[in-house]
């Protein structure tokens, strides 16, 4: 078993409703259990302009699953919910990322763990500092809180707090 942290995002429809329901169906896949989950954030949109603002949180789950085969289960869990691809970094109605699996690193065409964006996204990590502030990013060592820390210093405005759902 594995603590993997998963993160939730989404901008059309009942996004809260989605999250729970993916929350839910998560927690029923073989060999794992979700066990904590951050606060929910509300969140500026990246890509296309235009979009609503998004929700956004990371889950920590506890799986017995291979990676690809999570990968797998999670874009259904997508699919379920409405999730429809239109253009790169468009809206979406349910985004479940893979962020890390504590301190692996995979380099599959279908699947690069951590993820590969992560540590340039408040809206990544602040969730992931509700539940893991000290991760360290495998390849710089760097932790989730200080890469936090060093977004804001550099400029970024902080997101706002975040609620429970
Ligand atoms: P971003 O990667 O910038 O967050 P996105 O989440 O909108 O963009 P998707 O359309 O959800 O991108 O996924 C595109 C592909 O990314 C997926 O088909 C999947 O194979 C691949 N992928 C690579 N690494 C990961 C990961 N860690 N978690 C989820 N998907 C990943
Ligand atoms: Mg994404
Ligand atoms: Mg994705």
């Amino acid at each position: 078993m594995k603590t993997v942290f998963i993160a939730f995002g989404g901008n059309l429809g009942d996004v809260a409703d989605s999250f729970h329901k993916a929350r839910a169906d998560i927690n029923k896949l073989p060999g794992t259990s979700v066990r904590s989950s951050s606060l929910l954030y509300r969140t500026p949109p990246i890509g296309p302009a235009g979009q609503p603002d998004y929700l956004n949180a990371v889950i920590a789950v506890k799986s017995a699953l291979a990676p690809l085969i999570l990968l797998d289960a999670l874009q259904a869990i997508e699919k379920r919910y409405g999730r429809e691809r239109h253009e790169h970094w468009g809206a979406r109605t349910l985004d479940l990322d893979i962020i890390a699996i504590e301190s692996e690193t995979i380099s599959d065409e279908r699947l690069t763990v951590p993820h590969a964006h992560m540590f340039d996204r408040q809206f990544v990590l602040r969730p992931l500092c509700d539940l893991a502030a000290q991760w360290q990013h495998p390849e710089s060592g760097e932790t989730a809180a200080a890469r936090l820390e060093h977004l804001i210093a550099a400029g970024e405005t902080p997101l706002p707090e975040g609620e429970a759902w």
